[in-house]
């Protein structure tokens, strides 16, 4: 039994339509006088944020609406929202979006004060100030930045930094299972690939396994795993979608205290230098990082194995049957299986590898040690 530490945030709450009567709910929680919402163009266009935006008008909030985040947010677009913030003296911040708007909406609850620069956040616990009241409101299932105390920002060109901190960690996280039915089959897989490799490999992970996450986990991992292929089949089956949104949080708050591998480490070269969007990037490499993992961790997939109920009697036999029913999930949700089914070619693969070795901060919570020709190797697997 270890010593650990364990940082969630303050409030959960999953319910059909919260999004639309978002107003009412702020308003029992929370002093609001100025609001903003930092979401996408997308979303607007979809029609996703004015139901939102009138609960609040209703329940007299005034928002500002802030939709110009990219995919992978730079540093530019972050100083931009939280300037306008600032000038409209918002005492409040909402995130709405996938992962790119929730980054970007726990930077602006920090700098809206402008007391500290964003420059001198970078890093683990370098926050100084305290935020404004922060609410998260994902609308895919998958990376589980409503319930984490990480924002990645695009410093560079292809550069990007951390600010981990638990000062921006949300107040509230309101799960809205209606949102996410209209996301395309696609969109729902990649995601919810990515979330499940959240819950295996937090699970897993070298240093700071600990109860707490490993409970989430599995949880997750069920919740996931039983409802990934009807979410992608059956887009509009709102049970389905919030399990997913339920299980994707929890896996979540599982790596935000127990952090991910070299799933990741290997999958954010993918996205880097091939444009390759996250959740797919994770799921090209999955299984062969698995197989690579086994020597030291089969003992750990065959209790994730146990789970979600596989047959075996051995580890080995468990590990097999746990990376297969991966397998199977990937294929009845038509995701592409090969690096070269996403036109990476084979040439690309030494880059890759040693680009994946500069995830030091990743690799050392994998449950096995990763080479350089380690590396080389399960690239060449997944190609
Ligand atoms: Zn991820």
């Amino acid at each position: 039994m270890p010593e650990f530490g364990f940082n969630s945030v303050g409030s959960v709450l999953i319910e059909d339509g919260a999004a639309s009567r978002l107003g009412e709910i702020l308003k029992a929680r929370f002093e609001l006088e100025n609001i903003m919402l930092v979401t996408d163009k997308c979303l607007v266009d979809l029609g996703l944020v004015e139901p939102v935006v009138k609960s609040l008008e209703t329940a007299g909030i005034p928002v500002i609406v802030f939709d110009e985040v990219e995919a992978d947010p730079s540093e530019a677009t972050v100083k931009k929202a939280a300037l306008k913030a600032k000038s409209f003296g918002v005492d409040g911040v909402i995130g709405f979006g996938g992962g790119s708007p929730m980054d970007v909406a726990k930077l602006v609850s920090v700098l809206v004060k402008g007391e500290q620069e964003l420059s001198e956040m970078y890093g683990v616990d370098q926050v100084r100030v305290c935020k404004v009241p922060l609410i998260q409101i994902p609308t895919t299932a998958g990376t589980g930045s409503e319930v984490t105390s990480v924002s990645i920002i695009t410093t560079g060109e292809n550069t990007k930094m951390g600010v981990v901190s638990s000062r921006i960690m949300a107040d509230l996280a309101v799960l809205d299972a209606t949102l996410t039915c209209g996301l395309p089959a696609h969109i729902t897989a990649a995601t919810g690939i990515d979330a499940m490799v959240h819950a295996i490999e937090a699970y897993t992970t070298a240093i700071k396994k600990n109860p707490m996450s490993d409970a989430l986990a599995k949880e997750a991992l069920q919740l996931l795993g039983g409802n990934i292929v009807e979410a992608c089949k059956n887009g509009n089956n709102v049970d389905a979608r919030r399990a997913m949104l339920t299980g994707a949080m929890m896996a979540g708050v599982s790596f935000a205290n127990a952090p991910v591998g070299a799933v990741h480490a290997l999958a954010y070269p993918l996205g880097g230098q091939f444009h390759i969007p996250h959740g797919l990037s994770n799921s090209l490499v999955l299984p062969h990082v698995l197989k690579f993992n086994t020597p030291k961790a089969d003992h750990l997939y065959a209790e994730l194995a146990d789970v979600v109920g596989l047959a075996g009697v051995t580890n080995m036999q468990k590990t097999i049957e746990f990376i297969k029913w991966l397998d199977d999930i990937a294929e009845a949700v038509g995701i592409e299986r090969r690096l070269r089914d996403v036109r990476i070619p084979e040439s690309a693969i030494e880059g890759l590898a040693e680009d994946a070795m500069k995830q030091t901060r990743l690799l050392v919570n994998n449950p096995r040690e990763v080479t350089l020709s380690d590396a080389r190797a399960i690239y060449e697997a997944a190609w």
